[in-house]
């Protein structure tokens, strides 16, 4: 296992849209060892989520784990650590709502961004399986953010008022609520 470089905007991998993963690849040794740095990559920066294509893997696959509440993002609901592989996203209701967005590949920045807050998510897990669940409203948000970097989109491309882009220690002191 190793930690992988998370790759930064301005790289053209984050801007193309990622292959579907074959399947009959999933729970090879090669897979395993994918998955596996991913995990420990998203734990050496201190992240709730990652897409392959920032570790310049343009595969769809994305990993997501929120371990505890109280993290950077104030208090949200726990998610046991996922993998997502060739995701879709179905919006079961267009009302918004928005929340600060970070993204590893854009380090020190947040951004506020509105996405939809109920959402259907399928995908095939680790195991080959077919799942579908859905998600309400931060975790919608995280999703969402994720499966973007399947399609080359970054949060940044959502982010519709420009003056509430701000660097993270600005963002503490002038826009955190409580
Ligand atoms: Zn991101």
């Amino acid at each position: 296992m190793s930690v992988r470089e998370v790759i930064r905007m301005g790289h053209p991998v984050l801007r193309q849209k990622a292959k579907p993963y074959p399947e009959e690849k999933i729970g090879t040794a090669e897979f395993v060892e994918l998955i596996e740095d991913m995990h420990e990559t998203l734990h050496e920066y201190g992240g709730i989520g990652l897409a392959a294509p920032q570790i310049n893997v343009p595969y769809q696959i994305a990993i997501i784990e929120i371990p505890d509440s109280g993290t950077r993002y104030g208090d949200i609901p726990l998610m046991p650590f996922g993998v997502y592989i060739n995701p879709t996203i179905t919006t079961l209701h267009t009302q918004q709502a928005g929340y600060w967005e970070g993204c590893l590949s854009i380090p020190g920045i947040r951004g506020y961004v509105e996405r939809p807050q109920h959402i259907r998510v399928e995908y095939t897990d680790d195991n080959v399986q077919r799942q579908s669940l859905e998600a309400r409203g931060f975790l919608a948000t995280v999703f969402q953010h994720e499966f973007d970097h399947l399609q080359g989109k970054l949060f940044i491309d959502h982010v519709s008022d420009p003056t509430m882009m701000a660097y993270e220690e600005e963002y503490m002191t002038y826009h955190l609520e409580n």
